[in-house]
This record gives C-alpha cells, sequence and structure tokens, in this order.
C-alpha cells in the first residue's frame, strides 16, 4: 500500500480523506492557502504543506503548486476531493507525466464525461436512456426551433461544458427561444470558456436519482446502490438521501447495470456518479457521468456499510475489487442535510464571518442509530468569501425512513452555530413537510413548497404552549437568580410569585412558574405542563422531557422577552406582568423605514460589474449590477421600472452588507 498520500482540497472533504488515509495506516499530506492556516484539515493531516494565496486560482487550482508538493514531501499520490481539480484531466495528465498516481478515473474518463454532448453520445452507444433531444451544438434559432419543435416544449437548453446548473434554460414556448438561446450561450461562454449548447426535453416534476459505482483497474464494476437528491435549490443539492423512496429493486438493477455499462464503455476505474432524472412514469434518463468522488457521498457508505475513499485508495493502487455484486446490500436508510453558510430569512443570501459558537450535535454509531458529520470548520474559525458556503454535511441513519428523518430532527436540534448564517431552521421546515415525510418529492419541491421564499414555519398549538411554559420557566429562573444578586434587586419585585403575561405569535398568554421539586409545573392558561430540565441560565439550548417527548429549541434573552428558536420557527416572546401588558397599548408600532429608493448589497462581496449609470432610466426586470460573493454570482435585478439617481459603486469594489450600491429618484 502507498505510504503518503497528498490530499488537494480543503474543508470537509479534505478531513474526511485524511481520516481514511490515515485508518489504513497512510501519512496523510495536507495543502493549505493563506485562509486556510489553521483549518482543520491542516492540523489533522500528518504535514501541511502551504501553497498560496487565498483565491483558489492561486491555491487549490495551482497544478504546479500541488505536484512540487508531492515532490517535497515524497507523497505518492493524490486525491483531489470534489471540486477543485477532480475533474480536471490536463492534472490528472500531469500527475501521471510526474510518476504519481491520481486516486481517481483515467484522464481519458474525465474527457470523455466532462463534456455534456460527447458523454451522451457515449451513453447512448452504451444502452444507456437517455433524455430525447437533439445530440448536437445548437447553432442558431432556427435550427433549434427546430428540434424544439420536434421534441415538444418545455425544453431545456443546456452548456455543454455546464456544471454547478450554469448555463441552463428552461423554455416553455417558441418566442421565449431566441433570448433564451442567447442568454444561455453567454452565460457558457463567460463561465466555461465555451459556448456550444444543446437542447433537450424538459422533465416536468422529475427526481433526481443517482447512481453509485465503484471500478477497478481489471474490468470490475459495481454498483453501490442509489442515492435521491430531489432536494435542490436552485440546481444546488440541499438534501440527499439513500435508497430512494420511488425505485423498486426491479428498477435499481435496471438503472445500475446502466450505470455499470457507461462506466465500462469509457474503461472507468475508482468512484464514479451517474446522475439521472426519472419522470413521473419512472422513466429515467441519463444527465451527466461525475467522474470524482461526490459531495453525497456518505449516504452510500451508511447503507452499504462501505468505506468509498478506502476503496478508492486500493483500487489506485492497483488492487483488485473482492466484492461482487450479490454482496452489495443495502440497509436502512440515510439522510445528509448539507448545512449551508447563507440566511434564509433573507433569500438564502451567502453569510460570511466568524463561527464565535460551532457545537455540532455528537456523533453516534451504535448499532440501530447513526449520526455522523462531516465538517472541515472549528468554532472560531472563518467562513471566507473565497471557497463554497458549506459548513458541514449532517447525515442520520435508521433501520426506515421514518427513523432517519426523527433522528436527523433530533441532531438538527442539538446543532449549535452562531456568528454566520445557516440554514438549520429550513432544513427543519422540509423534514415537517408531510409530502416530504411521505416521499413525494420531486426537483420543484423548494419552489412549489416556498413559493415565496423561506418564511419561517408554524408551531401547532401544543408546541406554542409547551414553548409557552419553557420561556416562561426559562425567564422565571434567571430573575430569580439576578434578584439574588446584591444590587441587582428589581425595585418591583412582581413576578416573585411566577406570574407573568407573555405574548406568543401576536397572542397574549397568561402563565404561572408553581413552585417545584425535580419536576417543573408551568400554567399556560388553562393547561398546566409538567417537564423535566437540568437547563440553567447561560445555556442556549433547552432540553426538556414533557412525559417522554423531548423538546429542544433554542434561546436568546432579549430587553423585553426571550427569542425562541423551534424546529424552522423563531419567535420573540414578550415576557412581562399584567400590569406592564396594560401599557403595551400605548407603544407605537416601530415606523418601518423605506429602502425602497435603494439598492442595498444583501451581502458582504465583489462588485463584478454596473449596468446602469446616473439618469438612467430602467424598466422592471432590468439587470442593474452583479456581486460575487461565495463563488456565487448574485445578478440584481430592478424591482420596478425609475430612473437612477446616483450610482455609489464601480466594478472591483468590494462591498459590505447594506452598502448602499445605486439610489433611485
Ligand atoms: P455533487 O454532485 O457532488 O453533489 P454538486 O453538484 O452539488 O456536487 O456540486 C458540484 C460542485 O460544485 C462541487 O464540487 C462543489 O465544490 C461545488 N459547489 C457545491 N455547492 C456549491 C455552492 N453553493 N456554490 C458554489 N459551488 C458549489
Ligand atoms: P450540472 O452539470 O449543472 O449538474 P445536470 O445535467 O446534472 O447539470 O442537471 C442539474 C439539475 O438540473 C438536475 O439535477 C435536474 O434537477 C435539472 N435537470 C437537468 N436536466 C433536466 C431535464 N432535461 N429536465 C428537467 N430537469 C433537468
Ligand atoms: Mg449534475
Amino acid at each position: 500500500m502507498f505510504n503518503k498520500i497528498l490530499v488537494a482540497n480543503r474543508g470537509e472533504i479534505a478531513c474526511r480523506v485524511i481520516k481514511s488515509a490515515q485508518g489504513m495506516g497512510i501519512k496523510a499530506v495536507a495543502v493549505y492557502s493563506d485562509a486556510d492556516r489553521y483549518s482543520p484539515h491542516t492540523l489533522i493531516a500528518d504535514e501541511a504543506i502551504h501553497i498560496g494565496e487565498s483565491p483558489a486560482q492561486s491555491s487549490y487550482l495551482d497544478k504546479e503548486k500541488i505536484i512540487s508538493a508531492m515532490k517535497q514531501t515524497g507523497a505518492e499520490a493524490v486525491h483531489p476531493g470534489y471540486g477543485f481539480l477532480s475533474e480536471n484531466s490536463d492534472f490528472a495528465r500531469e500527475v501521471e507525466k510526474n510518476n504519481f498516481i491520481f486516486i481517481g478515473p483515467p484522464s481519458s474518463a474525465i474527457d470523455s464525461m466532462g463534456d455534456k454532448i460527447s458523454s451522451k453520445k457515449i451513453a447512448e452507444e452504451a444502452g444507456v436512456s437517455i433524455v430525447p433531444g437533439f445530440l448536437g451544438e445548437i447553432s442558431d434559432e432556427k435550427q433549434g426551433a427546430k428540434i424544439a419543435s420536434d421534441i415538444g416544449f418545455p425544453i431545456l437548453i443546456k452548456a455543454s461544458a455546464g456544471g454547478g446548473g450554469k448555463g441552463m434554460r428552461v423554455v416553455g414556448s417558441e418566442s421565449d427561444l431566441k433570448q433564451s438561446l442567447i442568454s444561455s450561450q453567454n452565460e457558457a461562454e463567460k463561465s466555461f470558456g465555451d459556448k456550444r449548447v444543446f437542447i433537450e426535453k424538459y422533465i416536468t416534476n422529475p427526481r433526481h436519482i443517482e447512481i453509485q459505482v465503484i471500478a477497478d483497474k481489471f474490468g470490475n464494476c459495481l454498483y453501490l446502490g442509489e442515492r435521491e437528491c430531489s432536494i435542490q435549490r436552485r440546481n444546488q443539492k440541499v438534501i440527499e438521501e439513500a435508497p430512494s423512496a420511488f425505485l423498486d429493486s426491479q428498477l435499481r438493477k435496471k438503472m445500475g447495470e446502466q450505470a455499470v455499462s457507461l462506466a465500462k464503455a469509457v474503461n472507468y476505474s475508482s468512484a464514479g456518479t451517474v446522475e439521472f432524472i426519472v419522470d413521473e412514469e419512472k422513466n429515467f434518463y441519463f444527465l451527466e457521468m461525475n467522474t470524482r468522488l461526490q459531495v453525497e457521498h456518505p449516504v452510500t457508505e451508511l447503507v452499504t456499510g462501505l468505506d468509498l475513499v478506502e476503496l478508492m485508495i486500493k483500487v489506485a493502487f492497483g488492487e483488485q475489487l473482492k466484492l461482487s455484486q450479490e454482496e452489495i446490500t443495502l440497509k436502512g436508510w440515510a439522510l445528509e442535510s448539507r448545512i449551508y453558510a447563507e440566511d434564509p430569512y433573507r433569500n438564502f443570501l451567502p453569510s460570511t464571518g466568524r463561527l464565535t459558537k460551532f457545537k455540532p450535535p455528537q456523533e453516534t454509531s451504535c448499532g440501530d442509530k447513526v449520526i455522523r458529520n462531516d465538517c472541515g470548520v472549528n468554532e472560531g474559525g472563518e467562513i471566507s468569501i473565497y471557497y463554497d458556503p458549506m459548513i458541514s454535511k449532517l447525515c442520520s441513519w435508521g433501520k426506515t425512513r421514518e427513523e432517519a428523518i426523527s433522528f436527523m430532527q433530533a441532531a438538527l436540534d442539538e446543532y449549535q452555530i452562531e456568528g454566520i448564517g445557516q440554514n438549520i431552521p429550513f432544513l427543519h421546515s422540509v423534514y415537517r413537510n408531510q409530502d416530504f415525510c411521505a416521499g413525494n418529492i420531486s426537483t420543484a419541491f423548494i419552489e412549489n413548497n416556498y413559493p415565496e421564499g423561506f418564511k419561517g414555519e408554524a408551531l401547532t398549538e401544543e408546541e406554542r404552549s409547551k414553548l409557552a411554559a419553557l420561556v416562561t420557566f426559562a425567564y422565571h429562573t434567571k430573575d430569580s437568580r439576578d434578584q439574588a444578586i446584591s444590587g441587582r434587586l428589581d425595585p418591583f419585585q412582581e413576578n416573585a410569585d411566577g406570574e407573568y403575561a407573555i405574548k406568543f405569535e401576536d397572542q397574549w398568554l397568561s402563565t404561572k412558574v408553581q413552585k417545584h421539586d425535580d419536576e417543573q409545573i408551568v400554567n399556560v392558561d388553562d393547561l398546566e405542563l409538567r417537564f423535566v430540565t437540568s437547563w440553567k441560565p447561560g445555556d442556549t439550548l433547552i432540553k426538556a422531557e414533557f412525559n417522554k417527548n423531548t423538546i429542544v429549541a433554542r434561546l436568546r434573552f432579549q430587553d423585553q422577552g426571550i427569542a425562541v428558536e423551534y424546529r424552522g420557527s423563531l419567535n420573540t416572546v414578550v415576557v412581562c406582568n399584567e400590569y406592564e401588558k396594560e401599557l403595551f397599548k400605548f407603544i407605537k408600532e416601530p415606523e418601518v423605514i423605506d429602502t425602497s429608493k435603494f439598492l442595498l448589497c444583501p451581502m458582504p462581496g465583489l462588485l463584478v460589474s454596473m449596468g446602469v449609470n446616473e439618469g438612467d432610466a430602467i424598466e422592471e426586470g432590468q439587470i442593474l449590477c452583479s456581486v460575487e460573493a461565495m463563488k456565487m454570482e448574485n445578478v440584481f435585478r430592478a424591482e420596478k421600472k425609475g430612473i437612477v439617481k446616483k450610482v455609489n459603486a464601480a466594478a472591483g469594489d468590494s462591498l459590505a452588507v447594506d452598502d448602499i450600491i445605486i439610489e433611485f429618484e
């Protein structure tokens, strides 16, 4: 086996690869940029080499620097993780030219599968079913219109060199074709330096289901079941699971065998993923093959019991796969939630900054339950603008899908992240959704269920009563303790009797904390609620057991009460007494400041381009400017027609949150 390998990546995936290598007795070398000097992957590796400045171009994407780090440390092979150089065939060739081993497929397979037009051609020849369409470049509108009318609207225009959803345009009718064709070509040219686009049938409400394959260098290739990744936002996966509730063993076998036959057609070795979309009638169509370890590979590991990184390393070293297809069995159900640094309440804008608190839930792996958290950040670390915004991948495994969901919810309850925005409330919201729980999902799930964006979950009656009891209890406990500190005596002593008036979701409730021993008793209007908790002032999370039913909520004390967060809901609860409650009538509603005359920068980022000048008359929907943050370009459009009064920023400017970019008349 290898003595030493280098991991050409960062973050959670670098940590994950390093751990498997070390578990096999292989030394692992990390590489890091300026921004990652103290990142976990740098710290857990056996050696770490600095390879340059923070922008990926000057570090993680610099082939020369990575190869010279291999020479310097004597690493024999390199694992590229995902993203960065993982699907770069020039890098794979360069590695081999220097007599090192690339832990991934042959460069020729990367090339064949890297281009969507050519990969679809190969797939078709290998007997794989492909989306109806035209397998060639679309040169002009006339040709496009002919093909579109042959296959029937709606159609999808895609960039041949595409990835990350870039360049894709859904076209519903011929009148939109020309404009979409041009904008798709432009985006493809800009993103990939290759403006070739093609057309395929747009499948409505499809499911994204992909097959994991693993192949050795002796022609053995196996499929390791499927993953369903239908929960996507803007073509980015958010929640993945294995197996898929939509497949039966027959369909699984059929898709698995087609995936293997495609892999064999390009002499594949290593781990790879063949992506399909599946329509409502269970017809499945090949989308693309990802020639690397996939972000969501842990769910496959959880249901197969295999370590994919270990298999990749062994196969790269030249070992033969010891498994046969019959030995691959899928056990139980696994889910993965991608925890992103983004603010779900502000249209999922990327969020950057320091992790002032980072306490993931406890990982466990007992017989009936697994919680796994792949992460590459530390408390005190920074989520920077340079790399992708994924903080961690939280996975759960249970015997059934229901169990996996409930383990996931409990793990998310305990996840504590402060200092930056994160999408845990949104993830909670999906896990509460009845369609999700019933397995009725499609790639349109998020669009259909959150047409106005994410606004927070509403609580059930029962949840609200329980949270009202917990908020009252926490407030009373803290207040009683504060009273005992000299100099902090409350001049009114009004709540010595434990009676409160609280305002929860615009409704006033009367609550009362009773004298207690082990069990807490709180009255909420006419209800008497009993629970056990070990909460004490200073704790952010309150965990309480109501007759075997556990609730974990997050509390933040504020001037007038407590903000309470629970499973996707966020409420600011006012806590006072009956007398103060009467005074609330006299408090004026806060004035809403009119910001409609400004374009404010919603996140820290770089102004890439400014589309308007002072004095311009603008139309609704017109592009105003674009700001890049965390690898994503965010285009801002005019919400209504108007006139540009002042432009406060120019291309190249670094912007902070709420900086005024444009003023309107
Ligand atoms: P996978 O297919 O392995 O799940 P994705 O298709 O979600 O991965 O993402 C493909 C690549 O895009 C990944 O290699 C990852 O580095 C990058 N990526 C993932 N999420 C984002 C994001 N929100 N913004 C920019 N890049 C991303
Ligand atoms: P990328 O390389 O950008 O990942 P893919 O071809 O893998 O592009 O497609 C990304 C996502 O776009 C899929 O997961 C699916 O949700 C959607 N998609 C792709 N092709 C189609 C299609 N023909 N019809 C409907 N949705 C599609
Ligand atoms: Mg894809």
